[in-house]
């Protein structure tokens, strides 16, 4: 059985595109096989987040067509091959492919026999929207905690239940631990009292996500992982249902250094 599942948001900029990226990487380094597929068309940025952008011959677009093959399409990633990139077409509007050409595509990876299929939805609940969960058994919804992504990942939700997808995980991308300390930022509790949907993880903010972004190489493949590199790699083992703990922003007397311990000994 393929676990199909998208990572939307509603706003953009919030970072499905990143956790699409480390999250594919930590589960094939978990030993699943997985596809990742960018639903973005028009506006594709998953491919340069793995650093695939120069292997790609065919798109998603060309395997409808025809043109190609499902295989002849899917950028095997050469660090990890339990890892392949379905890309999308550039310069083609968002309305490029069908709900029903998704299904067909994501039923295609199924029969290949990949463990995950994840697709990284594009911004907004428009068309594009509606094409990337068509197909989707599963839903991550990734907020940062500010008032305006947490508005719209609820909108998400609303769909998501409209849309019959059943399962829906939170993830909560870029806190500052000090900022909450400091009641300049929602807690990790303030998001989920609004949300309601059970959390798969929380990702510190960190420069060197931006770093990772711009060099083509996700997190989760440094030597030694940093705070976010465990953080993702933890979502992962979640994912594959494992019970690893999390970063307790609401103790009492806490402070970072007892979090930083607690998320490294999760
Ligand atoms: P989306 O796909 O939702 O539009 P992206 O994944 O492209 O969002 O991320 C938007 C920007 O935020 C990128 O520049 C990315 O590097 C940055 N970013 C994402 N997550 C983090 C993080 N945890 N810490 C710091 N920067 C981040
Ligand atoms: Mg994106």
């Amino acid at each position: 059985m393929t676990r199909v599942v998208v990572l939307t948001s509603g706003k953009g900029g919030v970072g499905k595109t990143t956790c699409t990226a480390n999250l594919g990487m930590a589960l094939a380094q978990q030993g699943q096989r997985i596809a990742v597929i960018d639903a973005d068309f028009g506006l594709r940025n998953l491919d340069l987040l793995l650093g695939l952008e120069n292997r790609i011959v065919f798109t998603a677009l060309d395997v409808l067509a025809g043109d190609c093959r499902l295989e002849q399409a899917l950028v095997k990633d050469k660090r990890q091959p339990n890892l392949a990139l379905l890309p999308a077409a550039q310069n083609r509007s968002k309305e490029a492919i069908t709900p029903e050409q998704m299904i067909e595509l994501v039923s295609k990876l199924s029969a290949a026999g990949f463990d995950f299929v994840f697709i990284d939805c594009p911004a907004g609940i428009e068309g594009g929207f509606r094409n990337a969960i068509a197909a989707a058994k599963e839903a991550i919804v990734v907020t940062t905690p500010e008032i305006s992504a947490v508005r719209d990942a609820d909108r998400v939700i609303g769909l998501l239940e409209a849309n019959d997808i059943k399962t829906k995980r939170l993830i909560i991308n870029r806190l500052k631990p000090a900022m909450v300390q400091e009641d300049q930022m929602m807690s990790v509790q303030d998001v989920q009292d609004i949300l309601a949907i059970p959390l798969l993880g929380v990702i510190p903010d960190d420069e060197r996500v931006i770093v990772s972004t711009n060099k083509g190489e996700p997190l989760v493949l440094e030597k030694k992982l940093s705070l976010a590199g465990v953080a993702f790699s933890n979502v992962a083992r979640r994912l594959l249902g494992e019970k690893v703990s999390f970063l307790d922003l609401s103790a009492p007397h806490d402070d970072l250094f007892s979090r930083v311990r607690r998320l490294f000994r999760g």
